[in-house]
């Protein structure tokens, strides 16, 4: 029987956690050439992993959010990068078509960003528009013969895997009292005539997870491509990223309790002063300090995972469980890498990538400094 189908959350999770160990030897290589290989892309195709959270009436395996956030956060544990290309493709991408797409956008996309042919990409930020993401200014105009897409979208993750992009452009003019009028989400096919994804950006981090610029010059789509109503797009979008931030989360949660595991394993087998550094006090407070914020971290995350699935208001705990469980992931990890010395900051040992690599989790799908406004706003009315 195929583990990854049919069992507990937790069974699916494990499974997930045994395979991703696999791949451990594959990282070195796969960060330096800056792309997930495309067999591992395929093989969480044929286990079903990408169609985690897709419903069975569509092909996948029906999962939960809190199912989800488990797997990404063993994904994370195991390889970042991996764990930001499949939370990419199945939860904002994917999560937008279940929620907005007709029968026929369903039919025509699901089936492609679950086979591990590709990995879709969510295409909101703008040169000029990021924390402000009403202020985009790819615009979208209806012809005879479908719509016509212009603009410049960065920093967009799987670009350069992607069959399709889910884009964001504003059809009609920009009106300042209602800065969101207008925005629509379209389905772009990455080969309609006008789209062109741009050379991989060098990052600190998360180095086998593509992230492009995605230029839109005249793109042709056919009147298909709206996902869900014109002028719907920001809704979309903010149904979309307030899942994203429990991805995110969980990705925070599997980053920290990684390095977390090295560090403990390090501290035990390092001696200075003729004993293992573990004998230390001063090192046993910060494991202890660290371990209690990663489970807070683990909580809060699942918390607004299970209000997510019982389709209860969850904008707040999201961003509560992104702001805590990202800024937990940059504690944990520096204090990691200072359990290990100078080996700490050497490539030789993985604890370096972990604190590179989730440096990025206060910043992607909302800033820390976003999160804070989005939870202020929720309980002190303008
Ligand atoms: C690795 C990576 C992958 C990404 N993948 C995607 C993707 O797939 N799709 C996509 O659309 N985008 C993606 N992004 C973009 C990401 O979502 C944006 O970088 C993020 O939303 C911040 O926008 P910005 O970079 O324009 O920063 P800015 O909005 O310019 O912010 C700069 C600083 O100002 C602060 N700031 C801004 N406004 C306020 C305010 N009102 N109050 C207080 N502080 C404020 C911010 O918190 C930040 O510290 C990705 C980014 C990274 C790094």
């Amino acid at each position: 029987m195929n583990p990854f189908v049919g069992g507990t959350e937790r069974d699916l999770a494990q499974a997930v956690a045994a395979w991703s160990a696999s791949l451990t030897e594959r990282i070195p290589a796969a960060e330096k050439d800056g792309m997930i290989p495309r067999d591992v892309v395929a093989e969480l195709g044929r286990l079903g992993v990408l169609g985690i959270c897709i419903p069975e009436d569509d092909g996948g395996l029906g999962g939960s959010a809190v199912a989800f956030a488990l797997v990404l956060e063993e994904l994370a544990a195991a390889w970042p990068s991996l764990a930001v290309a499949v939370a990419v493709n199945s939860g904002i991408v994917a999560g937008s078509i279940v929620r907005s797409g007709s029968p026929e956008q369903r039919k025509r996309w699901l089936p492609r960003l679950m086979d591990g042919s590709g990995l879709g990409a969510f295409a909101l930020t703008e040169p000029t528009s990021g924390s402000d993401a009403a202020a985009l200014r790819a615009t979208a105009v209806q012809d005879a013969k479908g719509w016509r897409l212009d603009g410049r979208k960065q920093f967009i993750t799987n670009a350069r895997y992607a069959p399709l992009a889910i884009v964001f452009a504003r059809v009609g003019k920009l009106d300042e009292s209602h800065r969101t009028a207008g925005i629509t989400a379209f389905a772009v096919p990455l080969d309609a005539p006008g789209v062109s994804v741009g050379p991989p950006e060098q990052k600190l981090g998360l180095k086998a997870s593509d992230t492009s610029a995605l230029s839109l010059d005249d793109a042709l789509v056919g009147p298909d491509a709206v996902l869900g109503e014109v002028g719907g797009g920001f809704a979309l979008a903010m149904w979309a990223l307030d899942g994203g931030r429990i991805n995110i989360a969980a990705q925070s949660v599997g980053i920290a309790r990684r390095a977390l595991e090295l560090a403990r394993t390090y501290a035990k087998e390092r001696k200075q002063f003729g004993r293992p550094i573990a004998d230390f006090e001063g090192l046993r407070f910060s494991i202890a300090k660290a371990e209690s914020n990663l489970a807070a971290a683990r909580l809060l995350t699942l918390r607004a995972a299970w209000l997510r699935d019982r389709g209860k208001p969850s904008t707040r705990e999201a961003s509560m469980a992104k702001l805590f469980a990202s800024e937990m992931a940059q504690r944990a990890t520096h204090a990691a890498v200072q359990i290990f010395g100078g080996n700490g900051y050497m490539r030789d040992y993985a604890v370096e990538r972990y604190a590179r690599d989730g440096r990025a989790t206060t910043i992607y799908e909302g800033t820390s400094e976003i999160q804070r406004i989005v939870i202020a706003r929720s309980l002190i009315a303008a």
